[in-house]
């Protein structure tokens, strides 16, 4: 349940051709290697919960979500979700839907957990200002009271193994808080409960498409977030200030920007011949598209003279739906320590499905230091995403990380990415 870098090329050949079909209202479940009663309990406690999120919360839920349960021998335990729609659950074996007490995973709440990502990343898609406390903090919280109501329609027996498992929603949480040393998730839920009591549960989706609406820079977001908040409710402007004073230290992701200020300059001013810097041997050697992080490579000017970037080229190619969706991904330029400097969104719709090729985005020009990284973030899912293409000829100049966060090193190759620079007339 905890985000960390996925890599979507292993992921997608995991999801069996042969497959039996659970269903209830709005949802569909396509499960291997576990019994029906149980692939039946997972599609009925998803749409009951899936319910809760619209009625009580008033969340924009999906019409269907679509879940897959593979039970598979020595498969890690696993839960997530794509934020979209689609709900995944792997397993080693089928005891691992026991009751907690029985088998140590909470799938119920796991279940209820997930559908709260969906129910915020579906309306706040560009969150890179909030941490991932706050992100699985929300999960924790909403997924929490979300299992008491279930429990509440659908009672004991929802479960094969019938257990009272209102001791998996806020019962826990609240035990959870009062522990002496609750972590980071555990805190940021407790904050979530906070904000609930002040604007209560159906502000949720007001407030987080007012934070999307406010294209909120991630390197400097308090003023922002703040000035939303107290305009959600203008009779309350005091305690969601307290609120946000309290919470902010753990809701907003640490960025460093660049101390070297975005440059630009009218394209009408340039040579309009500009240096294309190509470093691969234009021939990939893998892909990869990379969940929760980004694909950078760094470059230098060929002189110490004035230089602005115009345009960026990326071998790539998108996987997923076979029509484009509407999704965007940043190119960043940054420093060589990878702190940003400017940012562009750029559409998916740009790479072709399928194969990869070499895309060109003109960039607005803007001067480049010396030494400089571009940086791509795709934000991918296992069900949309872009494939960067790697190249092995050269090595040593690409991380993989986003602007302002702590960056790997790509080993033994680079990322296929080229640049074009302009000198003034
Ligand atoms: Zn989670």
């Amino acid at each position: 349940m905890k985000t960390r870098p996925v890599l979507f090329a292993l992921l997608l050949l995991s999801t069996p051709a042969f497959a039996d079909l659970a269903k209830a209202p709005n949802v569909q479940v396509t499960y291997t290697g576990i019994d029906a009663k149980y692939a039946d309990a997972i599609a009925q406690t998803l749409s009951a919960a899936l319910k809760i999120y619209s009625d009580d919360f008033g969340f924009d839920m999906p019409q269907t979500v679509v879940g897959s349960v593979t039970c598979a021998p020595g498969s890690p335990t696993r839960l997530f979700t794509d934020g979209k729609d689609h709900f995944t659950l792997n397993l080693p074996s089928q005891d691992k839907l026991l009751k907690p007490a029985s088998s140590g995973t909470f799938n119920l709440y796991g279940m209820c957990h997930e559908l709260g990502h969906m129910a915020m990343y579906r309306t706040l898609k560009d969150r890179d200002w909030m941490s991932t406390a706050a992100a699985e903090g929300f999960a924790h919280y909403a997924g929490s009271v979300v299992v008491d109501r279930v429990y509440a329609a659908k009672g004991p027996s929802l479960w094969p193994d019938p257990y009272d498992y209102r001791q998996d929603g806020s019962a826990r949480l609240n035990k959870q808080l009062a522990s002496p040393n609750p972590d980071d998730v555990t805190k940021a839920a407790g904050q979530w409960q906070k904000i609930e009591s002040i604007i209560g549960q159906k502000a949720f989706p007001k407030l987080f498409k007012a934070w999307q609406d406010a294209n909120i820079d991630p390197t400097k977001p308090n003023d922002t977030i703040l000035l939303t908040l107290i305009k959600l409710d203008d009779s309350k402007v005091a305690p969601l200030a307290d609120w946000w004073k309290s919470a902010s230290p753990l809701f907003i992701e640490k960025r460093q920007a660049s101390s070297i200020a975005s440059k630009t300059i009218p394209a009408n001013r340039l040579t309009g011949k500009p240096t294309k810097i190509a470093l691969d041997d234009d021939s990939a050697d893998d892909k990869r598209s990379i969940a929760g992080s980004g694909h950078a490579r760094t470059f230098q000017t060929p002189d110490d003279k004035e230089w602005y970037i115009v345009a960026v080229a990326v071998h790539g190619g998108r996987y997923g739906p076979l029509r484009a969706p509407d999704t965007l991904f940043d190119i960043s330029l940054c420093d060589p320590e990878l702190k940003p400097i400017s940012v562009w969104k750029k559409p998916y719709a740009a790479f072709p499905r399928g194969d990869s090729n070499w895309i060109r985005f003109e960039i607005p020009p803007t001067r480049v230091p010396k030494k400089f990284s571009l940086c791509l973030n795709f934000r991918p899912t296992a069900t949309n995403g872009v494939y960067v293409s790697s190249d092995t000829s050269t090595q040593g100049n690409s991380v993989t990380g986003t602007p302002g966060r702590t960056a790997t090193p790509l080993k033994d190759s680079d990322w296929m990415i080229r640049v074009e620079l302009d000198q003034p007339k």
